[in-house]
């Protein structure tokens, strides 16, 4: 009866379904966002506390049993029902938002929630135990990831209850946990776009236990995403971009940029190049740039791609002292530091 694809693990206990929804503090004029209603269970408890609830399934059979529940009751009017995936679609302002999550969106669910231009005030979401605890997890422990620097910058997160896989039916493979997420508000909220403070931290992670030098000047995919914004950067801010090719013997390992001239290295720099050795996907597609091309044992680079990894050396080993450590040991202090340092390079990533 139950669809696996959709994460459908419904709550059977009725005294843990009361405690998350009293966990949410709501207030009698809230509008409360729930992800997945499934047969209800939560949202009837939900309507006895808020003024409304827009609840987002993706499930028809499950919406209907949804509907079904406040049929002919006075509440009816207070729920509206939307089918769809909530991944997909654009949601109306509510002030607080209430789970228990479809495990195959957990992550993207908490990106869409913390990424909102207004957040609402508190989400109490319950997770799979292990996502819960990258929610959570500290520099140096070993589930400390993006996405727990991601949650932890935009927010404040709290631990609220353990909750065991038999009370759910069918029960899942794991426990798991409710938490709470309260974004930052108002003044509190970083004054840095999320894409881009994201989009520092996908590079940085690329290999959370190397150090960050072999994260950004040992893949050359990296590189060429940094020239591409930087090419963008400069259009926009009527910053000329000088394209002169430069041949480079071998491996460009062998040359630097000093200010803008292309001279030999004394030494070749020591890099941590294992290229292939990648913890997650690479998160962007980009073409190797058609100016990089092989002459025999000769490569030409156009002098910008030079200069960006320069840049981004001279970050890295000069401005921040950050090239040898690992990204799994960083705090959000060094994260925004690096990112002070790029931007001041001309270095966006958004
Ligand atoms: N809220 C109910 C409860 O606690 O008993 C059901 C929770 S069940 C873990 C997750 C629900 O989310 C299922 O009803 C499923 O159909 C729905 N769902 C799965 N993926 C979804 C998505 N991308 N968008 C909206 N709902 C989704």
């Amino acid at each position: 009866k139950f669809s696996k694809d959709f994460g459908q693990h419904i709550l059977k206990n009725p005294g843990i379904a009361e405690a998350i929804v009293n966990k949410a503090n709501l207030k009698p004029t809230d509008t409360v966002l729930e992800v997945g209603p499934g047969t209800g269970n939560l949202t009837v408890k939900i309507l006895e506390q808020a003024k409304k609830v827009i609840a987002v399934e993706m499930d028809p059979r499950m919406a209907a049993e949804t509907t079904k529940r406040v049929q002919g009751k006075p509440e009816q009017k207070r729920l509206e029902v939307l089918l769809g995936d909530v991944i997909k679609t654009t949601l109306p302002s509510f002030d607080v938002c209430i789970s228990n999550t479809p495990y195959q969106i957990s992550s993207p669910l908490v990106f869409k929630l913390l990424s909102m231009p207004n957040p609402p005030r508190t989400c109490v979401l319950m997770f799979q135990r292990e996502f819960a605890m990258r929610l959570t997890a500290r520099p140096s422990d070993p589930l400390y990831c993006r996405l727990s620097v991601n949650a932890q910058f935009w927010a404040r997160i709290t631990h609220i209850l353990k909750v065991g896989r038999n009370n759910f039916r069918p029960p899942p493979q794991v426990d798991s946990s409710v938490v709470r997420i309260e974004p930052k508000l108002g003044s509190e909220r970083p004054n840095i776009s999320f894409e881009e403070w994201d989009g520092m931290l996908r590079i940085c992670f690329n290999r959370r236990n190397k150090t960050l030098r072999a994260s950004w000047l040992g893949n050359k995919q990296v590189l060429l995403l940094i020239e591409r914004n930087y090419r963008l950067w400069c259009a926009t801010n009527d910053i000329p971009v000088d394209d002169d090719l430069v041949m480079v013997d071998n491996d460009d390992e062998m040359w630097e940029v000093v200010g803008d001239e292309v001279v030999p290295a004394p030494a070749a720099m020591d890099v941590d190049d294992e290229e292939d050795d990648m913890e997650s996907p690479l998160f962007f597609k980009s073409e190797p740039s058609s100016q990089v091309e092989k002459t025999r044992s000769h490569k030409t680079y156009p002098k910008v791609y030079l200069l960006i990894k320069e840049k981004v050396r001279r970050v890295l080993e000069d401005v921040t002292d950050l090239a040898d450590k690992r990204s799994g040991k960083c705090d959000e202090n060094d994260f925004l530091r690096l990112l002070g340092a790029f931007n001041a390079e001309g270095i966006h990533f958004s």
